[in-house]
């Protein structure tokens, strides 16, 4: 039997009593460890971490959590080896893509120690200035912003368990709420060692960083007013998850982060091999194929004016060709696996379901697997298909396929009229991010504001920022996260925003002199 890997809850390392549930390689089909929450009590583990856990930090000031967070940096680069090791085997990502996930959750815990250090020697922020209430400056209103009195509960999805867990967690630590995270369970492996490291490593009070693997029975049912929780994954389990009386009833703060699906828009006045159309053929390529596909914010849309859209399908086929798929171990592999057999069944099974509106353009089958034996491992090749009649093909605008799979699709345009390609974009019902391409500024700026309103970011990329700009799908912990409807509705990061959802506000209202010694 493989190592059963243990809960820490309530202060302490706790094993399941269950026999546990495996988790496998996704490649090789091998099992690796098992995790198990059987049994714990939840209750009191929540409460240990919103008495004392909660206490410990809220004692301290934003600057000295900021350096709890620089220090929990240092440790988990110092390990970032066994990280890697255990992305590879449990994820089945290459190198690249395990990066996005390890790094970018590192770099973004770095972020906020950094910004907590610059909110200096306080305990609670202003938000705003006083304002007057009556006739008189003497009695005034001021808002404040204080650290909630719960604990932040995160169910996370399997495609980040290092970048969901720190994006969440920094944010979080930084407003001085204790973080209980519960990994998906699929690859709940790599949280659980990173969550053991920073525990060992005795950087936060007791009670502040909790990790829970396995079944997520019961854990909505701990939570208590002041509790706040962060879900990352399908719609259907975020609508277990608003439907729950700790949200419905004890009005449990609830952030969503759900499926989406976001757009690549090619403006109007970009010839075939111009800048900007280069700019969005490599774009979506490298969208497809990181974490093959298995991204919240991949493009899975991509929308180019009409007279362009087989010049656009060569060039992006031309380019997944060339991508080479299989065992992640293998040198010469650009793209590894999904991470287990359900995603596999699941993009086939959505690959079905789109072509029946959708023509194929490239053949994701028709890449063979290097180094890996296609009856045991999780690999699919890329695959693009065309929609040529967009406004009919409502398949294709309602339903993510996580995977490495986008639909091209042509809109009409009259000179410089967006109307249909904004109502295309827009049939995604709120997305995460749009990616424009082109390089007039100006039409840029206008589309821009067009879709702001549908989308948590608007990803613009012309030729002038080829070099510089950080990618469709890369998540900036500067940037807000998150998008309206379909998306889910949340907000996370966007530099000291993300601390809103941790802290309360509230008006105090009282006399001028009162005021002024907050
Ligand atoms: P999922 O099946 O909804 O699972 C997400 C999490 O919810 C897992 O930790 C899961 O635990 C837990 N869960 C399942 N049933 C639950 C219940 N009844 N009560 C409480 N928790 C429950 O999603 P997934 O398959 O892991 O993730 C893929 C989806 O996430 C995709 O649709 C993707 O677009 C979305 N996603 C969105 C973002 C974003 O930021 N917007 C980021 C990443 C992924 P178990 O694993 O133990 O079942």
């Amino acid at each position: 039997m493989t190592e059963l890997i243990s809960n820490f809850l309530g202060g302490r390392w706790q094993a399941g009593s269950g026999a546990g549930t495996p988790l496998f390689d996704p490649t090789l089909g091998t099992e690796l460890v098992r995790v198990d929450a059987t049994g714990l009590d939840l209750a009191a583990g929540f409460a240990f971490a919103r008495e004392q856990g909660r206490a410990a930090l809220q004692r301290l000031t934003y600057r000295e959590r900021a350096a709890m967070l620089a220090a929990a940096v240092k440790v988990l680069q110092a390990n970032r080896d066994a990280y890697y090791d255990i992305a590879t085997a449990n994820s089945g990502t290459v190198k690249n893509d395990s990066t996005v996930d390890i790094d970018g959750g590192i770099f973004t815990l770095g972020n906020y120690a950094k910004l907590g250090d610059s909110l200096g020697d306080r305990r609670f922020l202003l938000d705003g200035e006083m304002t007057r209430l009556g006739k008189e400056d003497l009695f005034q209103s001021q808002h404040v912003l204080t650290p909630t009195r719960g604990i932040a509960l995160f169910i996370n999805a399997f495609n980040f368990p290092s970048w969901g867990l720190w994006e969440k967690a920094a944010p979080a630590l930084l407003s001085g709420v204790p973080v209980i995270v519960k990994p998906a369970t699929t690859t709940a492996w790599l949280t659980q060692r990173m969550v053991q490291d920073v525990v060992e490593a005795g950087i936060f009070p007791a009670g502040a960083l909790s990790v829970v693997c396995g079944s997520s029975a019961g854990l909505m049912d701990a939570l208590q007013p002041f509790d706040v929780v962060s879900f990352t994954g399908s719609a259907e389990t975020a609508a277990v998850i608003r439907s729950h009386p700790a949200v419905t009833q004890r009005s449990v703060r609830v952030n969503i982060e759900a499926d989406s699906l976001n757009s690549a828009l090619l403006l109007p006045g970009e010839a075939a091999g111009s800048a900007a159309f280069d700019l969005l053929v490599k774009e979506v390529v490298r969208e497809m194929t990181v974490k093959s596909g298995q991204k919240c914010t991949a493009i899975r849309r991509v929308f180019v004016p009409e007279d362009l859209y087989g010049p656009v399908a060569e060039a992006i086929a031309a380019r997944l060709s060339k991508t080479v798929v299989g065992n992640p171990r293998n040198e010469t592999v650009r793209m590894g696996a999904l991470v287990n057999r359900a995603q596999l069944a699941s993009v086939r099974e959505g690959l079905a379901h789109l072509q029946t509106q959708a023509e194929l353009l490239h053949d994701g089958s028709t890449h063979a697997l290097v180094d890996a034996d296609p009856a045991v491992a999780c690999c699919v090749g890329p695959t693009l298909l065309g929609a040529r009649d967009a406004d009919a093909a409502d398949r294709i605008h309602d339903t993510e396929v996580f995977g490495p799979v986008a639909t091209l699709m042509p809109y009409r345009h009259a000179a410089s009229d967006m109307a249909h390609a904004l109502t295309l974009v827009r049939r995604g019902h709120g997305s995460l991010v749009a990616s424009l391409y082109g390089s007039d500024p100006a039409a840029l700026a206008a589309t821009a504001l067009e879709l702001a309103d549908s989308h948590g970011r608007v990803h613009v990329i012309s030729p002038d920022v080829a070099q510089l700009h950080t990618g469709h799908g890369n998540v900036m912990p500067q940037s807000l996260h998150g998008g309206p409807g379909r998306a889910g509705g949340g907000e996370e990061l966007g530099g000291v925003r993300a601390l809103n959802f941790y802290h309360r506000r509230s008006a105090v209202q009282a006399s001028t002199a009162v005021l002024k010694t907050l």
